[in-house]
């Protein structure tokens, strides 16, 4: 959660008598707070016997006991390595940013940082229930686990530099996305027995988001036919850390405009460009945006997103098609996602489809199928493998399937009409047949080789 800067805290004229007036500078350098320093904070906090960790870019301030091993000492040089992986993504590298700092509480019990005067009464700070952040100072509750804790500190730090260094006044779809996006990490320990902030903003597997389970809340919304489209996350209004699917949608929305392919580009031109509320318009008026592309760009994410993501192979192609007609033979790639046949069918049209040929979906011990020593390269045929099964298919499985926008009003997606090496089915919308071979999006890269497949 974010307080948004500009809006109803601005200054309102107001009509003074003359002497008022006059004597207004003089009250102000009297009365107005100097701003609290990380140093006034540190110093203030040891006074009220509250634990002070520091580092360049962090001042952490807990209530928390001291434990060996709960990775509390670990955090302020973590939140450095982290601040140079956000700086690189905004191309902050000036001296401002190598001097920025921000404050962060990291509370057990809220009171005893109110008495000590470090967490406002004034109502500058709501009534949050994760985190809070203020310009440079942010509020988080403890967590019981190491990893989310880590992740709730790097999202209140990826809001405190962007609402400073860049001025942020955003879209909560933005605001809470990036945060998500640039907060996402995994430890990596290097050669030194040393833990290292990773950013993984499409977490490859899931021990690297633990317990964080943003990708299968998604999966969960699109089960549950809940999952909002573009458009209504870029309506979302900001909300609190309560309900984590706005904050998973809205880190799908980032995370989709930043890596795919027909989008990023530009949408590294807008991140640079001023954070302010016109963000939406600039991504909806970047050059060649389609909005109904993008929206179904969007939903194709969605209905097959899973860890370690591939976008380059997962891209689809829209293209309508040729009518089917007589005997058509295509090849599909094992290495790819929904691959568009150029063959369009209607709905209720029959088709029958026969494959052939045989794929290699890489090492056995990357899908803990070797044994003894032996490390064969998988191959599949068209009925697949049963060594593993992906989405309640053997992975190698040849499919057939349209993108059908149901009636039900649930989100359009790509539904499976044959599978396997033949048969007979109809068509479910007006539309291309595509085709894959069966496999998880983030499992694409050490695969090889295609079947061909026989339309009539
Ligand atoms: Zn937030």
């Amino acid at each position: 959660m974010r307080a948004f800067p500009s809006g109803s805290g601005q200054a309102k004229s107001l009509r003074l008598p003359s002497v008022a007036v006059r004597l207004l500078p003089l009250i102000v350098l009297v009365f107005a707070p100097r701003p609290a320093s990380a140093a006034d904070d540190a110093h203030v906090a040891r006074r009220a016997g509250l634990r002070v960790l520091q580092s360049r870019h962090l001042t952490l301030i807990t209530d928390r006991p001291e434990r060996a091993d709960d990775g509390v000492g670990d955090l302020p040089r973590l939140f450095d390595e982290a601040v140079a992986a956000w700086c690189r993504h905004y191309r902050l590298d000036d001296q401002r940013s190598a001097a920025w700092h921000a404050t962060g509480c990291l509370m057990v019990d809220r009171e005893r940082f109110r008495a000590a005067g470090l967490l406002p009464t004034d109502g500058s700070v709501p009534d949050f229930a994760n985190g809070f952040c203020l310009a440079d100072r942010f509020w988080m509750t403890d967590q019981s686990n190491p990893a989310y804790r880590r992740h709730l500190l790097f999202h209140e730090g990826v809001h405190a530099l962007t609402l400073t260094l860049r001025q942020a006044a955003v879209p909560a779809w933005y605001g809470e996305g990036i945060a998500e996006y640039l907060a996402t990490h995994r430890l990596d320990v290097d050669a030194a027995g040393t833990a290292r902030f990773v950013a993984t903003p499409i977490p490859q597997r899931p021990d690297d988001v633990e317990q964080l389970g943003r990708i299968e809340r998604l999966q969960a919304l699109c089960r549950g036919r809940a999952m909002p489209g573009l458009a209504e996350i870029f309506s979302l209004p900001p909300q609190d850390h309560r309900d984590l699917g706005a904050y998973a949608a809205n880190w799908a929305a980032v995370a989709f405009l930043a890596n795919h392919p027909a989008h990023r580009e530009a949408f590294r031109g807008v991140e640079l460009l001023p954070l302010d509320r016109n963000l939406t318009h600039r991504v909806e008026t970047m050059p060649d945006w389609d909005g109904e592309k993008a929206a179904r760009d969007f939903d194709a994410f969605i209905g097959d997103l899973d860890y370690g993501y591939d976008f380059d192979r997962m891209t689809v192609d829209w293209s309508p098609g040729r009518p089917l007609a007589a005997t058509q033979a295509v090849t599909v790639a094992a290495d790819r996602g929904w691959q568009n046949s150029g063959w369009a069918l209607t709905r209720g049209q029959r088709c029958s489809l026969q494959a052939a040929g045989r794929v290699t979906l890489g090492l056995a011990s990357a899908r803990g199928g070797a044994h003894r020593g032996a490390d064969p390269v998988l191959e599949s045929e068209p009925h697949g493998i049963s060594l593993e099964w992906y989405r309640g298919r053997p992975v190698g499985t040849l499919l057939a399937g349209q993108w059908v926008t149901p009636a039900d009003g649930s989100r359009a997606a790509f539904r499976v009409l044959a599978e396997g090496a033949g048969g007979t089915f109809t068509a479910a919308s007006d539309g291309p047949l595509y085709l894959r071979v069966n496999d998880g999006p983030g499992r694409l890269i050490d695969n090889a080789g295609r079947f061909t497949v026989t339309l009539r």
